[in-house]
């Protein structure tokens, strides 16, 4: 079975329930490496898209995604704002207007998000960003769909979530070279990146939502 868009909004809401429960710590990580915000805009973020889900309930996975990249765009602010919008608008854009998402069309959406991160932010993998969550966990996904595309798609989802969670963790050694962490240069090290911790959560939500 694929991912519906009732699978989309259970996903958006545990996100935004996430955002929710890990303000305080997004924030925490924001702090030395940071402003302090990151908590305090995923929040935000996540509450509109809420409100934008029950003002205009969406028909198609790819229509929830669109609904929330413009959202995000337009509530986050901050680097993470278009950044996570892109993601989300180019991951709309590969769903088409599929009902049922396969774990083939899954895994492109994934990397199209990735791409967005990249081709918006500039950063690489190593630089210390929401990109080292984001790259391991679109090599893990394609790798749990199989050469044929025809994995389980909660397998999908949780491969992707568990590598974004270690991604998110292999940023603590790492020196910032993008965004505001890196104005601190040798100083970064030691810090976690929360834009890979929020990353690690949206795509732990995307997984929940497929049990
Ligand atoms: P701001 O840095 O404007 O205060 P946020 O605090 O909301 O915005 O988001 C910071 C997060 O954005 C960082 O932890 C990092 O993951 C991500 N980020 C910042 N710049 C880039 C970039 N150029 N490419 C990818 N991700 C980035
Ligand atoms: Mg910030």
């Amino acid at each position: 079975m694929g991912l519906d868009v009732n699978w989309a909004v259970r996903w958006l809401t545990r996100s935004a329930q996430a955002m929710a429960d890990h303000r305080v710590e997004l924030i925490d990580l924001d702090r030395p490496i940071g402003d302090s915000d990151h908590g305090e805009n995923m929040d935000r973020g996540f509450r509109a898209v809420m409100d934008k889900l029950a003002e205009s309930p969406p028909e198609t996975p790819a229509a929830a995604l669109k609904l929330t990249a413009m959202t995000l765009m337009s509530k986050v602010g901050g680097a993470a704002g278009p950044l996570y919008g892109t993601a989300f608008l180019r991951a709309s854009t590969a769903l088409g207007d599929l009902a049922d998402v396969d774990a083939a069309t899954l895994v492109a959406a994934l990397r199209a998000a990735r791409d967005g991160i990249v081709a918006r932010g500039k950063a690489e993998t190593g630089d210390k960003t929401m990109v080292d969550a984001w790259t391991p966990a679109v090599e893990a996904a394609a790798a749990a769909a199989g050469d044929g595309g025809d994995g389980d798609v909660h397998t999908v989802l949780l491969a992707a979530a568990e590598a974004a969670e270690a991604g998110a963790v292999s940023t603590d050694p790492m020196l910032a070279r993008k965004g505001r962490a890196s104005y601190l240069g040798e100083r970064s090290i030691g810090h976690r990146d929360p834009g890979a911790v929020s990353s690690a959560l949206i795509l732990r939500a995307a997984a929940g939502a497929a049990e």
